[in-house]
Formats: C-alpha cells, sequence, structure tokens
C-alpha cells in the first residue's frame, strides 16, 4: 500500500486514540459558530504545496478577505456540536499551506457543513500540533512497506487507483 495511503491510515489512528482531555491540553480551538455568505466563496482548481513538507491539499474554497485568503473546507454533514479533531487538522494543513504560498498567514479557517459553519482561529499552537502530526507521519512513511499484494484485480477496484504510484491495473 502507498506511503501516502498508509499516512492517512496511521494519521485517522492518531485522531482516534486522541483523547478529549489531550485535546484541550494542545489548545485546539473548539470553534465558533458563524453565518457564510457562500457568494463569496471562490472554488479552488490547484493544489496548494509545500514543498519543505511535502505537503499538499487542496480546500474547497478561499475567500478574499482584503489581502488575506481564508480556506474554507466543506463537510456534507450537519455540524456536530464541537468540531471533529481530524476537521480541525486537515483545516490547519490548509492555513498552513495558505500562508507558505501566498506568505500571508490566514487569522482563521472556516468548515463549513450542511447546515453552519466553524469558525476556527489557526492559532500557534494548533499550528504546533500539526507540525506534531506531520512529524509523526514522516518517521511512519519512512519505515512503511510498500504495495502489500500482487493483484491487478484487486488495485483496479481500489478506491485510490488514479492517486496511487504502485497500482498493478
Ligand atoms: S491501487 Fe493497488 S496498490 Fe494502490 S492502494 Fe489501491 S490496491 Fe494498493
Amino acid at each position: 500500500m502507498p506511503a501516502l495511503i498508509l499516512s492517512l491510515l496511521i494519521l485517522g489512528l492518531l485522531l482516534i486514540l486522541a483523547s478529549r482531555r489531550r485535546l484541550n491540553w494542545l489548545g485546539i480551538p473548539a470553534g465558533r459558530l458563524i453565518s457564510l455568505d457562500t457568494s463569496r466563496l471562490k472554488p479552488v482548481t490547484e493544489p496548494l504545496y509545500d514543498p519543505d513538507l511535502g505537503l499538499t491539499g487542496r480546500p474547497d474554497y478561499l475567500v478574499q478577505q482584503g489581502r488575506r485568503r481564508i480556506p474554507v473546507e466543506v463537510k456534507s454533514g450537519r455540524a456536530p456540536k464541537r468540531p471533529h479533531r481530524s476537521h480541525v487538522l486537515q483545516l490547519a494543513a490548509y492555513c498552513h499551506l495558505v500562508e507558505t504560498t501566498t506568505g500571508k498567514r490566514p487569522p482563521y479557517g472556516i468548515l463549513k457543513y450542511a447546515d453552519s459553519a466553524y469558525k476556527l482561529h489557526y492559532t500557534h499552537a494548533l499550528q504546533q500540533d500539526l507540525s506534531n502530526i506531520l512529524g509523526t507521519l514522516r518517521e511512519a512513511q519512512d519505515s512503511s512497506p510498500g504495495r502489500s499484494h500482487n493483484s491487478p484485480g484487486r488495485c483496479r477496484a481500489c478506491g485510490y487507483l488514479s492517486s496511487c504510484d504502485q497500482s498493478l491495473a
């Protein structure tokens, strides 16, 4: 299985394992519900890339706010009472990528759910948490095995086929 997919699995596991108490200690912001003017949203067509971290990603939208850009990630479900940690870290990664590519740090990002949106401050504590997670992922990647099978049929049915560099299909 390619390193990217393994990384995502490990990230998911790390997120599940993290306790609520630890989240509070890390300063993960609870977020503030806001209303969002969707007419100002600009779809993002090109992925953002940080060559130093080897990190790439594409938020669903960017909102121009003065000279800054605010990343917006859209989730299809209803807003939870508190944003999920995985969503928060995904948004933090987009904030980092926006800062890297524009040179301007977004003060916050937005998680848009079906019924409302959270405004999440891109704090230094959150940035540090993201950095720690990425470091853990890099260590895991360095020791990860490659594809674990030789079945083209399995690759043809795989949801990661289009982005997999080890596909047999
Ligand atoms: S396309 Fe094949 S090698 Fe790549 S992740 Fe899927 S099953 Fe594994």
